[in-house]
């Protein structure tokens, strides 16, 4: 189990390890992906550590519904409505997830295909 002292983006939330960071508010950050895989991605965080949908609590849904609407408020900034974009949750080890902090992926600037690899 990591601690929120050791995690990756709890780091990136407090400013310990830097990051292109694109957004802030009271409780969420958007920062550019160290690896992108299209023209734009960008990561949602919470500023809590959330860890995935998995653990997801009753109290924490208005908090993980904002990461969508930030989200789509920087899709709309970076005038990717038009072709459309991509915004995932990769949750556990077999649905890609590989940093224990829920962050949505905001993907844009290229096609998208269905079903992902
Ligand atoms: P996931 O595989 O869904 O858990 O996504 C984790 C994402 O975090 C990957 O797309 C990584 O490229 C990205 N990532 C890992 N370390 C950093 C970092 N230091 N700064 C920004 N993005 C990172
Ligand atoms: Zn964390």
């Amino acid at each position: 189990m990591v601690r929120m002292d050791d995690c990756l983006f709890c780091r990136i939330a407090r400013r310990e390890i830097p990051a292109k960071i694109v957004y802030e508010d009271d409780s969420s950050l958007a920062f550019e992906d160290i690896q992108p895989q299209s023209p734009v991605h960008l990561l949602v965080i919470p500023r809590r550590h959330l860890v995935s949908l998995r653990e997801m609590k009753p109290e924490d849904e208005s908090e993980i519904g904002h990461l969508f609407a930030v989200a789509a408020g920087l899709a709309r900034e970076r005038a990717l409505e038009n072709n459309g974009y991509r915004a995932v949750v990769n949750s556990g080890t077999w649905g890609g997830q590989t940093v224990f902090h829920l962050h949505v992926h905001l993907l844009g600037g290229r096609v998208f295909h269905w079903p992902p690899g």
